[in-house]
């Protein structure tokens, strides 16, 4: 019975149900373990069952994509929307096209993504989408066909009050537009049903950098709080795409000597730090290049490492901004041995359970994706914001808001997860700060 509930009954249910579904159990098992106690020590929380309702998602939408490329081939993909809770807001998250993307994967972006939002004190539940569809090598033509006849079925279920996606791994501003572009002819509508949309047409400034630019502002406020600072740092980035470029961009502003970047294929490292120039080259070019660090390792900005990861060069911030279970136990152990002291993470559960519970057994500074990658979130409420408004705030407003929001989330792990001798436990401090928000929405609606 709900009365009863502990962490060993709620996650063998869903273990019973769920088992082929690693990537969900992993997130869920990530989070039940600092909320199960504060849970039991509520009787509100108990009596309306709260967290077997929240680790279930409200609704899954599945459906197929019958698409003619443009070489007039019918190709088939499978489509997906997980909308997991709405008790805080709109369903938002993003939507990813890549070929390992299944329903498990998922799941647990959903998941996190709605204790995510919930730390950005927005009003805004959460979910997520996406379509085992490649769009590498594809022509323009066919990622725009695609993207058409993917949206004619998502345009059912979204809009601006009900469910918000927003981009995510493959699905950038391109992507973003061709989407649109299908739902407003479809529907009639010109509305803020997606965000990460284009200037021109209700898109938000400062919502490209968000996710990179929110990493490093949440790093600064780590600094703070430990009396140090970025400047002089040496930081491995992994990724190079939008969050990955976005943040070493920044942390180079602030003085940090970025040696590395990555993608699936390798490594780009630069002992002596990647420039701003460097960076907003890659920026600039990574749409249009096959692989923008083995041209950029061509033109003298470091040298291109084939299939290496960065973790085994020697940092004292590691930034893993790729994708998910990209740091692994091994990876976790090298970088403590080198004196890496802190780990935030840019991408969404990039680092393995084993991985975390080593850095956190260390007492190294580590922070979950859930706080330091909600930047991108946090600025695709304020797009929402401004579409409801119909107008557009200034670029040096938004960055500022960012900074306060990304401070904010800092605040909040700080009181929820600070423990013996000063040591925080961001993990902790951020399941719990967001689970009593959510948990205590959805109290109050009732069941
Ligand atoms: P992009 O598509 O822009 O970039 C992804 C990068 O990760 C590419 O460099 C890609 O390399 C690399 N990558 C993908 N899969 C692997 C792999 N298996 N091993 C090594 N590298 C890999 O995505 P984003 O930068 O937008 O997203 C990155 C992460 O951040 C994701 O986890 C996403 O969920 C998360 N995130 C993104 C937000 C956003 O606003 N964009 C918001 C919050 C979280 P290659 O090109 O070779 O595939």
């Amino acid at each position: 019975m709900a009365q009863q509930s502990n962490f060993d009954e709620i996650y063998s249910f869903l273990n019973e149900k769920f088992e082929n579904e690693s990537e969900y159990l992993q997130a869920v098992h990530e989070v039940l373990e600092d909320i199960i106690p504060i849970y039991n020590a509520n009787s509100d929380y108990k009596a309306f069952d709260i967290v077997r309702r929240l680790c279930l998602p409200e609704r899954i939408i599945y459906f197929t994509v019958s698409w003619m490329n443009s070489s007039g081939e019918i190709e088939v993909n499978q489509g997906w929307r997980v909308q997991h809770n709405s008790a805080m807001g709109p369903y938002k998250g993003g939507l990813r096209f890549h070929p390992t993307v299944n329903l498990s994967v998922l799941k647990f972006l959903a998941f996190e993504q709605c204790f995510k939002n919930a730390l950005t004190g927005l009003p805004m539940g959460g979910g997520k989408g996406g379509s085992d569809f490649d769009p590498k090598g594809r022509s323009d033509r066919d990622i725009m066909l695609f993207c058409q006849s993917f949206m004619r079925e998502l345009q059912r279920h979204i809009g601006a009050n009900t469910d918000v996606p927003a981009g995510d791994i493959n699905v950038g501003a391109r992507e973003i537009g061709y989407l649109y572009g299908e739902y407003r002819r479809l529907n009639n509508r010109f509305e803020g049903v997606l965000t990460g949309k284009g200037l021109e047409f209700g898109g938000s400034y400062v919502r490209t950098e968000a996710t990179g630019f929110g990493l490093i502002y949440f790093l600064q406020a780590v600094c703070q709080h430990q009396n140090t600072q970025i400047d002089g740092k040496t930081i491995v980035v992994s990724g190079a795409g939008n969050v990955a470029l976005h943040a070493a961009l920044k942390a180079v502003e602030k003085g940090g000597k970025v040696v590395t970047l990555s993608n699936s294929r390798g490594l780009l490292y630069n002992a002596s730090g990647l420039t701003d120039t460097a960076i907003k080259w890659a920026i600039e070019n990574r749409s249009s290049s096959g692989n923008i660090l083995e041209e950029m390792a061509k033109d003298d900005m470091g040298t291109w490492e084939e299939n290496k990861t960065p973790w085994h060069i020697e940092c004292d911030i590691a930034l893993p901004c790729a994708t998910q279970n990209e740091l692994g136990e091994k990876d976790a152990r090298t970088l403590l041995n080198n004196g890496c002291r802190m780990v935030l993470e840019g991408a969404n559960m990039p680092c393995t359970n084993k991985a975390q519970a080593m850095f956190i057994d260390e007492k190294i500074t580590y922070v979950p994706g859930k706080a330091s990658n909600a930047g991108g979130v946090a600025l695709s409420g304020l797009e929402m914001g401004q579409n409801a408004m119909f107008n557009q705030r200034e670029a040096s407003v938004l960055d500022e808001q960012l900074y306060t929001i990304m401070a904010n989330i800092h605040e909040r792990c700080v009181s929820e997860g600070k423990i013996e001798s000063g040591f925080v436990n961001y993990m902790k401090g951020a399941n719990i700060a967001s689970f009593r928000r959510l948990a205590d929405a959805m109290v109050a609606q009732g069941v």
